[in-house]
């Protein structure tokens, strides 16, 4: 095996963040603490220190938000009309580009990705997502949902760790776009970005009540969804929560999308270029950590090359630098809670147990914070948990097939629907993949690309509705 030399450091800097050490809810326009003055606190999983504590807001002030956001739909933002909603939007989408290298320590340090990805792809897909609803607030007449179409009102949406700013970009901007206000309820571990979102909408003078943000862990989460005033309800989160959520709102007349888990099948079929297709099951496992609900989890390659595709993994696999997240040469980061490494280990060895080889490069693990070393398990089956449970870690499940109907019967067998991976040399053979595999996004000779225009969403388990896209309006007018 050829040598692997060593990088220096190369730290990026904390110091182009500010944070305060205490953070109240955004609501109507200004922070204030929570009604009973409980707080929270989010840590930096990669050290566990800690970072800032925050509001943790009850009934009264998610009702108090919901209040706001109403008034502000009905008296300000409703009647604006899109043309000035527009330029509020390319107003945020402007500042999160100038204050993106902020917003992407923070994130680091919030969650535990690694810098090289919050600086390269999502603080650009967060500022793309303004800017591409921007150009839509003035033109939704010509979006195909008829002449004049309506904004819902208030809407509540609530978003997970993995891609905190992200998740919330996804939800804010077509709401917003659309006319609607909104209440966001950040996740329990990753509430500071959205936070300083928060500082940003009062920088771009975005009229009180537009947008309001109220962080608390799940009973956060399930006061604002289940609160009677709001129209619309948007999830992106654990399938158990989601199917939670469908049953609070049954019976009412909100609204609902709901983007859930899944277990994305990467498809290796004999005629791919073998180099390729290992830099992209290397990115569709290992970005994130894994914590990606679109990763390809599942990796299905045909019998034949199997032997040499692993070899070319696992060689690849040993150049994965994992460390510190704020370290611009780090790929692989911290895991984002020690719940979720519990969670993590508890997969894995399961899968051991279940009879699959578990095997990792030699890596040294930072002795604090939670960490976990990229890991393949071969030989799993398909009724081996780690082939149907999401493990939502750097844990790469790989199966074989002999067939091409065979690779689509085993991608196709799964609960879930979100994302899928086919790599071939052959135009034919991927659009004949593409075409019986049941997955919301399906990637062909790549892996995890993202685009505000491309709508996004899953089949079954994986959750209804579009974010992104001309269908991602869909979900915000009546
Ligand atoms: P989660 O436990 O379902 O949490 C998601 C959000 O819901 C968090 O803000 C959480 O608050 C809140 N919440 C918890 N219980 C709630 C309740 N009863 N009512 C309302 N809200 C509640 O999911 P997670 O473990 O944080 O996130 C990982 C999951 O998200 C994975 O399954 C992943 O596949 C999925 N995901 C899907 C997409 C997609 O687009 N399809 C994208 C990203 C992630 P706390 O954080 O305080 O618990
Ligand atoms: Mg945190």
């Amino acid at each position: 095996m050829a040598e692997i030399f060593e990088y220096a450091p190369a730290p990026e800097s904390r110091s182009v963040v500010s944070l305060r050490e205490n953070y109240g809810l955004f609501v109507d326009g200004g922070f204030a603490p929570a009604e009973s003055g409980e707080t929270l606190t989010s840590l930096n999983p990669a050290d566990e220190s800690m970072l800032a504590t925050v509001a943790s807001a009850g009934p009264a002030d998610v009702d108090r938000a919901v209040t706001a956001a109403r008034l502000a739909q009905e008296n300000v933002w409703g009647p604006m009309g899109g043309v000035e909603r527009g330029k509020y939007l390319f107003r945020i989408a402007r500042i999160l580009q100038e204050r993106s290298r902020e917003l992407a320590v923070l994130e680091s340090m919030d969650n535990g990705k690694p810098v090289k990805e919050t600086r390269d792809v999502d603080l650009p897909l967060v500022a793309a997502h303004f800017f591409y609803h921007a150009g839509w607030a003035d033109k939704l007449h010509h979006a195909g949902l008829g002449t004049d179409p309506r904004p819902l009102g208030v809407a509540a949406q609530v978003v997970p760790w993995n891609f905190p700013l992200l998740m919330l970009a996804w939800k804010i901007a077509p709401a917003l776009a659309t006319g609607n206000t909104v209440v966001l309820k950040p996740a329990e571990t990753t509430p500071l970005t959205a936070l300083v979102f928060a500082e940003i909408c009062q920088e771009a003078d975005l009229p009180p009540g537009v947008v309001n943000i109220v962080t608390g862990a799940g009973e956060t989460g399930r006061a604002l969804v289940e609160h009677p005033g709001v129209d619309k309800v948007a999830f992106t989160g654990s399938t158990a929560v989601g199917r939670g959520i469908a049953r609070a709102v049954a019976g009412t007349d909100k609204r609902l999308t709901l983007e859930l888990g899944g277990k994305g099948a990467n498809i290796v079929h004999d005629d791919a270029a073998l180099d390729q297709a290992v830099e992209g099951i290397v990115s569709g496992i290992f970005f994130n950590q894994g914590h990606v609900c679109c990763a390809g989890s599942r990796l299905l390659v045909q019998e034949s090359i199997a032997d040499e595709l692993l070899a070319r993994l696992k060689e690849r696999m040993t150049r994965i630098r994992v460390g510190d997240p704020l370290d611009k040469n780090t790929d692989l980061g911290a895991i984002n809670s020690a719940d979720q490494l519990r969670r993590i280990r508890e997969a894995t060895d399961s899968g051991e147990a279940e009879g699959a080889e578990r095997w990792s490069p030699d890596c040294d693990l930072p002795s604090e914070g939670y960490w976990f070393a990229p890991t393949l398990l071969t030989g799993v089956g398909q009724s081996h948990r780690v082939a149907r449970e999401e493990v939502f870690g750097p844990v790469l499940s790989v199966l074989t097939f002999r067939t091409p109907e065979e690779a689509v019967a085993k991608a196709n067998n799964t609960p879930y629907g979100l994302s899928a991976g086919v790599w071939t040399e052959k135009g034919s053979r991927m659009l004949w993949t593409a075409e019986r595999l049941r997955a919301g996004v399906i990637w062909s000779n790549t892996f995890n690309k993202f685009d505000p225009t491309s709508p996004f969403g899953g089949y079954k388990e994986s959750g209804y509705g579009r974010e992104g896209g001309r269908h991602g309006l869909e979900a915000y007018l009546g």
